[in-house]
């Protein structure tokens, strides 16, 4: 049986299609995942397992926007009798009555009968009375009761990644434990005859296996489990266990080893595992040979071994994976623009990620030179990738262009 005639190689993907392609293959198999409780103080950036509601009304009382007088609307423009104060924290004050106001402070309840405050800024205090020359409109600075939640509304839903407005919402219900689902673990194996492991000392001819710390790191900010598996040779006795081991997580990174190469070995061995391919090539540079398959509902990257190549790539798809694994809803790709501080050329053709520097108020960029996809250097001096379009070979001093934020 011939496998390229009847199962021809999926064609190369512009990067948004492979997105694509890996979120749709992807979000239908999120189901049914695991979760627990943490506390609120470690729930920031996990993913909620259930939707929180409104315990009670927000506000709970009609309450003051402004420090200023509890008025009737209908009593302004005119001279009212100072009733008393009432200050946040303060109980509910009875009703006031035709004429008379009620200092108020900034969070405190509204007295029933009081439609309106007005800024203490806009009246004048006369002995135990209060002139107020303007007109107001009833519900004027008044955070009406269950204006922002009544009672049981949905604050927050399932799937979030919780940001720092949701714990605030999650302290102000008083939820002290936190339903989150439990992390994805992510196994994470570089392989490549010349990487050798940070306890050895390499020869001139070999490199120390930098891409598992950076994809560990990138899985852990994410909110998986990193486990870093010892580095494959080359050959397929050495990577069949390994791959083998990998596919025993939630998802597998492979780096290295998915090129045209002779010795580029990892995706024959996946197929003999049980892996069938979506994609194994992407319109872009770095990260031309990316492969992204499925064995078994379970999914697996072949990021090319180049350090910048398994950096673009683990964001353009690795990362969108990882997030639905761990229930997220969401997965964005934020890509933001800004205007060239020097002109700029590329070769068109493929979509290229290129390390750059964006300036301090966002707005203005400047290229990095690099000596291709291996320069780490290169990399620690970038704070973003500009992504120059394969449709466009050159930009110049302010043109936009599109950026991605590296992590
Ligand atoms: P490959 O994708 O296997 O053709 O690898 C391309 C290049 O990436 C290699 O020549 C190495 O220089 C580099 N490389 C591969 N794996 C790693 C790794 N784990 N850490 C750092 N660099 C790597
Ligand atoms: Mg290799």
């Amino acid at each position: 049986m011939s496998d390229t005639s009847t199962n021809p190689r999926p064609p190369a993907l512009e990067f948004e299609e492979g997105r694509r392609v890996v979120i749709e293959t992807i979000r239908p198999l999120v189901r049914q995942l695991k979760t627990e409780l943490v506390a609120l103080e470690e729930a920031y950036g996990r993913i909620l397992a259930e939707s929180i509601r409104a315990e009670r009304d927000y506000p709970a009382l009609a309450r003051s926007l402004r420090d200023g007088y509890a008025v009737r609307a209908a009593d302004v423009p005119g001279t009212l009798a100072v009733r008393g104060e009432v200050r946040a924290g303060d109980e509910e004050q009875p009703p006031i009555a035709a004429g008379e106001a009620l200092e108020i402070m900034t969070g405190a309840p509204v007295p029933a009968g009081a439609d309106a405050v007005v800024m203490v800024e806009h009246v004048t205090r006369v002995d135990g009375r209060v002139k107020i020359d303007q007109t107001t409109e009833a519900g004027h600075f008044i955070n009406q009761r269950g204006a922002e939640a009544v009672s049981g509304t949905e604050l927050v839903p399932a799937r979030t990644r919780l940001d720092a407005s949701h714990i605030a919402t999650l302290a102000a219900i008083g939820q002290i434990s936190v339903p989150v689902f439990v992390r994805p673990r992510v196994a994470i194996l570089a392989t490549g005859d010349e990487i050798v492991a940070l306890n050895q000392q390499p020869a001139p001819y070999q490199i120390r296996n930098s891409n598992s710390y950076m994809l560990a790191a990138l899985v852990r900010a994410g909110g998986a489990e990193a486990t870093i598996l010892p580095v494959a040779r080359d050959t397929r006795d050495d990577l069949l266990p390994l791959l083998k081991e990998g596919l025993s997580h939630n998802l597998l990174i492979v780096t290295g080893g998915v090129s045209a190469g002779k010795y580029d070995l990892v995706k024959p061995a996946l197929r003999e595992l049980g892996v069938a391919f979506l994609f194994e090539k992407v319109r872009i540079q770095p990260g031309q040979p990316t492969a992204f398959g499925m064995a078994n509902g379970k999914p697996v990257f072949g990021l090319p071994g180049n350090p910048g190549s398994s950096l673009v790539t683990y964001h353009l798809f690795a990362r969108p994976a990882l997030e639905l694994l761990a229930g997220a809803r969401d997965v964005i790709l934020a890509l933001l623009s800004a205007r060239f501080e020097a002109p700029f050329r590329h070769k068109g053709g493929l979509t290229r990620f290129l390390p750059a520097r964006l300036s301090d108020d966002g707005q203005h960029l400047r290229h990095i030179s690099w000596q291709g996809s291996s320069d780490i250097p290169a990399l620690a001096k970038a704070n973003c990738f500009l992504v120059a379009d394969h449709d466009r070979e050159s930009w110049a001093v302010g043109d936009s262009i599109r950026v991605m934020l590296k992590a």
